[in-house]
């Protein structure tokens, strides 16, 4: 569970609508009205992004109230939907996959199969990608592809379809690269051959 406690706030006079606090946002939280930005408070995951972005200076950090608990609970949605989601990305329900928030797998898991269609989604609904932004967003992508979502991120906005894993790399790879010893790590990562690419158990 992801509890947040910061809100970005801004003064809307100045603001020129260049939208970059729009694009960096993680979790969907600032739209464009008539030009200018809008926070939408219940959204915002208190990364700060918007407030290192902002051309104009016209944003900063406000603690909230009251810390906001972001999380999917497991009673939530069913259970086998979300077992099947975790188990066709190789994930561990209870594996952290978030190293700022600790949110779990079996979250991320459980944000998708309650709806979250996009990256934004997901971080809006378990508060993921609040920190660094950048360990969790492989297993989310990983869960949302499995989903069948659509692998587009929204217009202005960064994020690929590819979650390289180790064993993603072809054999070519391996051998071209013998001293970063890819072959020995997938053996030991996954000596049982369960994340091997699909090419391969097809030779
Ligand atoms: S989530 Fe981050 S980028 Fe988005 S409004 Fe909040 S502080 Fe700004
Ligand atoms: S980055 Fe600053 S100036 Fe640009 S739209 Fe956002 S608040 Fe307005």
């Amino acid at each position: 569970m992801a509890k947040i406690s910061f809100l970005a706030d801004l003064e809307v006079e100045p603001c020129t609508g260049c939208k970059q606090c729009d694009i960096v946002c993680p979790s969907g939280a600032i739209t464009m009205v008539a030009r200018k930005a809008v926070i939408e408070d219940p959204k915002c995951i208190g990364c700060g992004r918007c407030v290192d972005r902002c051309p104009e200076d016209i944003m900063w950090m406000v603690e909230r109230a009251e810390p906001m608990e972001k999380t999917v609970r497991p009673d939530e949605v069913p259970v086998d939907e979300v077992t099947r989601l975790l188990d066709a990305c190789g994930l561990e329900a209870k594996m952290s996959v978030c190293v700022c928030t600790l949110t779990s797998a079996q979250e991320v898991a459980g944000a998708v199969v309650k709806g979250a269609r996009t990256l934004e989604e997901v971080a809006e609904m378990t508060g993921i990608r609040s920190g660094c932004g950048i360990y969790c967003v492989a297993p989310a992508l990983r869960l949302l592809k499995a989903a069948g979502a659509d692998m587009t991120p929204p217009l202005g906005h960064r994020w690929y379809d590819v979650t390289v894993a180790l064993w993603d790399l072809p054999p070519e790879v391996r051998e071209r690269y013998p001293d970063a010893f890819l072959a020995e790590d997938i053996a030991a990562f996954d000596p049982d051959g369960r994340f091997t690419p699909l090419e391969e158990t097809h030779q």
